[in-house]
């Protein structure tokens, strides 16, 4: 299936393809011909599987560019805002529509007079419910979409939301998209759908199945020891850390920094210009890692991100499914590394069941096999270098004192010299650990779901910790399985 295929007027088909966009995604497919139908939808589709696109263009195509505000789009945060505005406006914009974006933390004025030119308002919902309760603006849009409409109900919007709809004429269309339909999602879809169609991109593919899903289990004293040495061993382009705590970000941003890293962190109480530098340096590459929590990091529409790390496992499961998914996209390749404890095994054991993807479970990589890979990646690069001229001369001038061969071995320190993996050599626990641990986790799984003091008893019990204690310190190392590698 093509674009063309869609019957889109020919300034957005323009877009289409200069957007470079070949064949529409799953959730395109569905949603634009019902969109152009009129109906109200209801979609669930994951993060990076095209949303913006599956309303942008449909809502454009019936759009009269009049300077009146035609369509709106609600999201939950500002990054998203942002985003979905320059996607819409790349789309809109040989079609001469104007896109406004509303979001708090900036002064009013400048918002209101854009608005007053917009054909198209993408908005977060505290400032659009002030804008509209204070008469400061008024507007008469005939679609109206709420975007990653999961996480504003999470987020705590609920309210601003209901409230922003009796701003909104009766006649439109409402466009609603999730990444996960919990009760929540659904009962607010009854209130302000009119006969919507569903629209459920099954299982199979709402699982990115771009995305490797890994765990690796360690103590909660090694999780700096283990990221370290994970991005390391994984060398990857650009990643994502989340954690779970402002505090937290910074101290991981220090601490990554001291050990080299090209790295910057991401969180609520930042300043709105800081924020934008922030994520245009990891956009354009000056910045290679990002420490995030999850509300700073939502909608974050970067492409070539091709590791995420959990460095503390997510509470829930939604919020797995989204950070994970800043991974993957377009088409891409992605891996999710979640970092846990021994008293965490059951929940991401709980995760991968409500997912439904396979995680595997693999042991973190000594300091002589990162060594050893480095090595190896060291190899490949020097055969398939070009030799320049410079390099013949120098060469030749070291050939005045020394043999070849020592130039050879100097050179090669040279080299070695920036590739030297620091860090304790073994890091977290073994597979077989891993494994009997997983058993134990699973078996006390029914005696202790929903009672949090029974649970807190057991993991903080003399004898249960002593025993895991032991069995992760120095003595026991010997008997570590290492997994061979295959990749
Ligand atoms: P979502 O809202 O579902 O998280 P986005 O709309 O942000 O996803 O799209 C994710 C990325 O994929 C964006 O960079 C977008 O430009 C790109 N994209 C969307 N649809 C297509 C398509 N049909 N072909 C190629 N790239 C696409
Ligand atoms: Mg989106």
């Amino acid at each position: 299936m093509k674009f063309t295929d869609f019957d889109l007027k020919s300034t957005l088909q323009q877009a289409i393809e200069e957007a470079g966009f070949k064949e529409p995604s799953p959730v395109q497919k569905d949603a634009i011909p019902l969109i152009l139908d009129g109906h109200d939808i209801i979609a669930q589709a994951q993060t990076g599987t095209g949303k913006t696109a599956a309303f942008g263009l449909p809502m454009m195509h019936n759009m009269r560019a009049d300077g009146s505000v035609e369509g709106l789009v609600i999201v939950p945060t500002r990054e998203l805002a942002m985003q979905v505005s320059d996607e819409l406006y790349r789309f809109g914009k040989l079609s001469g529509l104007k896109t406004a974006t509303v979001y708090g933390g900036t002064a009013y004025n400048k918002q209101i007079e854009r608005i007053k030119q917009a054909s198209i308002v993408v908005a977060t919902p505290g400032r659009l419910q002030d804008l509209l309760e204070s008469g400061r603006i008024k507007m008469n849009p005939s679609v109206v979409v709420l975007d990653e409409a999961d996480e504003m109900l999470d987020m705590g919007f609920l309210d601003e939301i209901k409230n922003i709809f009796t701003f909104m004429p009766d006649k439109r269309q409402t466009l609603m998209f999730s990444a996960t339909m919990p009760k929540s999602i659904r009962r607010l879809a009854e209130e302000i759908l009119d006969k919507p169609k569903t629209i459920s991109i099954t299982k199979a593919e709402s699982t990115n199945e771009n995305i490797t899903q890994l765990y690796y289990v360690v103590q909660d004293r090694e999780r700096d020891d283990a990221l370290v040495r994970l991005i390391d061993y994984k060398n990857p382009n650009k990643c994502i850390i989340f954690c779970r705590m402002k505090k937290e970000v910074d101290r991981l941003v220090s601490h990554l920094t001291s050990q080299g890293f090209k790295v910057s962190g991401l969180h609520g109480d930042m300043e709105q210009k800081q924020r934008e530098v922030t994520i245009r340096g990891f956009k354009q590459g000056g910045i290679d890692i990002f420490v995030a929590t999850d509300v700073a990091s939502r909608g974050l529409d970067v492409n070539d991100v091709t590791h995420v790390f959990n460095y503390h496992i997510p509470f829930d499961s939604e919020s797995y499914v989204h950070r994970i998914g800043r991974t993957g996209r377009a088409g891409n390749k992605g891996e999710a590394i979640t970092l846990v404890t021994p008293n965490e095994l059951r929940t991401i054991k709980r995760i991968e069941k409500d997912v439904g993807a396979k995680m595997l479970t693999q042991v973190i990589p000594t300091r002589q096999e990162v060594q050893n890979s480095k090595s190896d990646e060291l190899i490949a690069k020097i055969a398939s270098t070009k030799i320049t001229e410079d390099a013949i001369m120098l060469v030749k001038t070291l050939q005045h004192d020394l043999d070849i061969v020592t130039i050879a071995h100097l050179l090669a320190s040279n080299l070695q010299a920036n590739h030297n993996v620091k860090g304790r050599d073994i890091i977290g626990l073994g597979l077989q650990e891993i494994e009997l641990l997983i058993e134990r986790a699973m078996k006390s799984r029914g005696n202790d779901r929903g009672n949090g003091r029974n649970r807190r008893r057991r993991s903080s019990g003399g004898n249960d910790r002593n025993r895991s204690r032991n069995r992760s310190g120095g003595g026991h190392r010997g008997s570590r399985d290492r997994k061979p590698r295959n990749d």
